[in-house]
């Protein structure tokens, strides 16, 4: 048996992989994994010490304070990567 997103994946359809949680839906597998493992229904857990920036994906977080608070990259990134 093909699962409905291999069929879509031959078919050359735009493949879309759809939350069965939220109905949320994504082009790539990956994102939607990363959907359900870190945002659907989740809050979020990645608070900025920095200013009120609350993120749900660590990348995210990640990549806001690179962009905004390029001064404490360092003890983020150590933090974040224990
Ligand atoms: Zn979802
Ligand atoms: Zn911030």
């Amino acid at each position: 048996m093909f699962t409905l997103e291999q069929i879509n994946a031959m078919m050359g359809q735009q493949c879309l992989f759809a939350c069965k949680e939220c109905g949320r839906s994504y082009k790539r597998k990956s994102s939607l994994y990363n959907h359900m493992r870190w945002e659907c229904g989740k809050e979020p857990q990645f608070k900025c010490s920095y200013c009120p920036y609350k993120g749900k994906q660590k990348i995210h977080f990640i990549m806001h304070v690179m962009a905004k608070h390029k001064e404490h990259k360092a003890e983020v990134l150590n933090t974040a990567y224990k």
